[in-house]
């Protein structure tokens, strides 16, 4: 017998037609019939809900911005502009992607800890504020500025000395090539000051897929009192402060969602007894995969159904150049089975214990290792779930020719 492993929690909001799993009201093997296979589905309602629930839960002064590196796909982006309240970039051909779907220059921010001359210059000319990584970085981006004869917007990435517990990915706490250390702010905001140029604050950003509430209280509460030991050390008030984001989506067998209302009211009350010099500061959360994330299907057909020493393969025609998180190869230690359902056939009971594997020549092209799902045949349609972050965009579509999958907007 083979051993059944669990598959991650299928995120809340998902329904069937016709015993199928749709999404926007359309079936699965609709949307692929329609728009080919592989295909990413990313569900305006549920990126609806997700803002809906956040901004009800958190504080009515905070902002909320979306960190589009977890999914640029330009419909997707228009969809979540009227959304948020800021958009953080992390590249020049984002900045571009960004400006071209209508966000406002003055609702970007750019953060990257190697930003070329030639993005700084196009961020400068757009007047988008630049989150500054190192005095080197200010140098140059003031030496820009000038020569353009434009002001810019700086505000200065802090290397936080602490990090987000049960992050899965640190950003601060320790050496890192992201923002600069505590010592180095202050001299740094006087540069900024001393040119010219307009200083818009701190970006403080600790770390990533955290699913603990109380870790990002934790979190939120360090990196407010470090930036008001910066604001008072430089003796001026920071107009922005970005404290960064981290809140998770389960993935994984036991993982849970994070209690975002509890998160919510530690920084109400966090933000009510602020230091005066903090007082008329603005605030800001920067979230990627917790606002889409759960919004995004990845659709995939069988291609083959086969056996090999008693074991059955489900070969799709998708695979890791889509999906390279949920393979396990993007950022785990330990390969783990995404959420993952038969689509077409979504209600049935299941019946047998297969992997699902992608078309690619290589063991690492796996989407589900023995998982327990309805009998599928060639035809049929696979769902990996939590597909609307870091999927299309973080993949190796090109790897062995395959090229990229559609992707769609539905309601
Ligand atoms: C990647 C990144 C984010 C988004 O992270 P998520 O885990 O998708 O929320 C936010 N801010 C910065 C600076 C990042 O590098």
């Amino acid at each position: 017998m083979i051993k059944t492993k669990p598959t991650g929690p299928i995120p809340s909001g998902y329904s069937s037609v016709d015993g199928e799993l749709a999404i926007g009201g359309q079936k699965a093997s609709a949307l692929v019939s329609e728009n080919g296979s592989p295909l990413f589905v990313y569900s305006k309602k549920a990126l609806d809900m997700r803002m809906t629930q956040l901004r009800a839960a958190m504080p009515d002064q905070l902002d909320l911005h979306y960190a589009m590196k977890a999914n640029p796909f330009p419909p997707l982006l228009r969809h979540m502009l009227p959304l948020t309240d800021g958009i953080d970039i992390a590249s020049g051909g984002e900045l571009r992607i960004a400006l071209d779907a209508g966000a406002a220059a003055e609702k970007i921010s750019f953060a990257g800890p190697g930003k070329r001359d030639d993005e700084l210059e196009q961020a400068i000319q757009a007047g988008v504020t630049i989150n500054i990584e190192s005095p080197t970085e200010c140098d140059r981006a003031l030496a820009i500025g000038a020569r353009l004869n434009k002001k810019p917007r700086l505000a200065i990435r802090v290397n936080p000395d602490f990090d987000l517990k049960g992050s899965g990915m640190k950003m601060g706490g320790g050496a890192k090539p992201f923002g600069m250390d505590i010592e180095l702010v202050a001299p740094t905001v006087k540069r900024i000051l001393e040119a010219g140029a307009v200083w818009r604050g701190f970006h403080i950003f600790a770390g990533s897929q955290a699913l603990s509430a109380d870790a990002i209280i934790e979190t939120q509460a360090q990196t407010l009192d470090l930036a008001a030991r910066l604001a008072t050390a430089i003796g001026q008030a920071p107009a922005h402060i970005n404290l960064g984001g981290g809140i998770g989506i389960p993935y994984f067998p036991g993982d849970e969602q994070v209690d975002i209302a509890k998160v919510g009211q530690a920084l109400a009350i966090k933000l009510k007894q602020l230091p005066d010099i903090l007082s008329s500061t603005q605030f800001a959360i920067e979230l990627g995969r917790y606002l889409v994330g759960e919004a995004g299907v990845y659709l995939t057909q069988i291609v083959d159904r086969k056996e090999s020493q008693g074991q059955v393969f489900l070969v799709t025609d998708g695979g890791l150049h889509h999906q390279l998180a949920a393979s396990g190869n993007f950022g785990t230690v330990v390969r783990r089975n995404y959420p993952a359902a038969i689509a077409s056939k979504f209600d049935a009971q299941a019946d047998e214990t297969v992997s699902i594997v992608g078309c690619l020549c290589t063991p690492l092209d796996r989407l589900s290792d023995n998982a327990a799902m309805p009998k599928a045949d060639v035809g049929d349609v696979v769902a990996i779930f939590c597909a609307g972050a870091y999927g299309a965009t973080a993949s190796p579509a090109n790897f062995l020719g395959q090229g990229p999958a559609e992707e769609i907007l539905v309601e």
